[in-house]
């Protein structure tokens, strides 16, 4: 896939982190006055400029419910979460966000998909057309741009909606569970690809997954999360060198600690 460059390229650069996660708790009150579930209590950790890191737990830990705080779509009962210092307070172009499940518009075609986001932010129509062009490029998406949804493998649907997500330069790329429903060989082939695309924007990553293999494959450094409460275990660091090989005992290494650490069965 073809390179986008971003201009300033060196990673861990600037003084800020990009995404701060201070002291979040979120409570889900029972809408008939019945319990409360503590899907976070007190979670903090930072996410450097051109950092790559996943956050990785058992299901009901509160992955979901972080992504969407981080993201601007749900309130954080307690804490905060700054994205290059500046209090998130809603959805913000300034994050390309990518769901579990496929949120394309099945109306419009991959070409318009990818291009929504900019008409959004008053691109011009040249300028909108080179971009897409861009991101299709980015994606290897370039021989089905006038396609719709429908006629998308799983893979390909989530390839646009990175595309998309890229398309308006946000300073982070959030990402929830985004080849959850994907078999496994397309998995590692995105997983491949979106360390390319990565290494040629120079992006901010936040990756959530439950699956530690591929938090092992892609982070710079695992948040490892606990549940109930949902709440942060360790923060680990990756010290293989890319590309990753699920061969090396290194790999294995880190994938049996990330393990025992949320107390998944090997
Ligand atoms: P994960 O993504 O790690 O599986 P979630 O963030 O989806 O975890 O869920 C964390 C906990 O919060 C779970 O106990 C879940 O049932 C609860 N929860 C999630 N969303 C809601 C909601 N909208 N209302 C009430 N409880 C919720
Ligand atoms: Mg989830």
């Amino acid at each position: 896939m073809a390179g986008v460059n971003r201009g300033s390229g060196s990673r861990a650069e600037s003084a800020d982190p990009s995404v701060a996660v201070d002291a979040v708790g979120k409570t889900y009150d029972d809408g008939d006055g019945g319990g409360s579930v503590r899907a976070l209590d007190d979670v903090s950790f930072g996410v450097g400029s051109g950092e790559f890191v996943c956050v990785v737990g058992p299901s009901g830990c509160g992955k979901t419910t972080l992504f969407r705080i981080i993201a601007g779509l749900t309130d954080a009962t307690d804490g905060a979460v700054r994205l290059a210092g500046a209090p998130v307070t809603g959805p913000t172009t300034d994050m390309g966000v990518v769901f579990q499940e496929y949120h394309l518009f099945p109306w419009l075609t991959v070409e318009e998909n990818v291009e929504f986001g900019l008409k959004r932010i008053d691109r011009s129509a040249a300028e909108r057309e080179r971009r897409v062009d861009e991101m299709l490029d980015l994606v290897g998406l370039t021989g089905f741009r006038d396609s719709y949804p429908k006629s998308l493998s799983g893979g390909m649907k989530q390839r646009v909606a990175i595309a998309r997500s890229l398309a308006v330069d946000p300073e982070l790329l959030l990402l929830d569970e985004p080849f959850g429903a994907v078999d496994a060989q397309t998995r590692e082939m995105l997983q491949r690809e979106l360390l390319d695309v990565w290494a040629s924007t120079g992006k901010t990553v936040l990756f959530v997954t439950h699956d530690v293999a591929e938090a092992v494959t892609l982070a710079d450094r695992i948040v490892v999360m606990a549940a109930e409460p949902g709440r942060v275990d360790e923060i680990v660091d990756v010290d293989v060198p890319r590309p990753r090989e699920r061969g090396d005992p290194a790999f294995g290494e880190y994938v049996s600690r990330v393990r025992e650490l949320i107390g998944a069965v090997p």
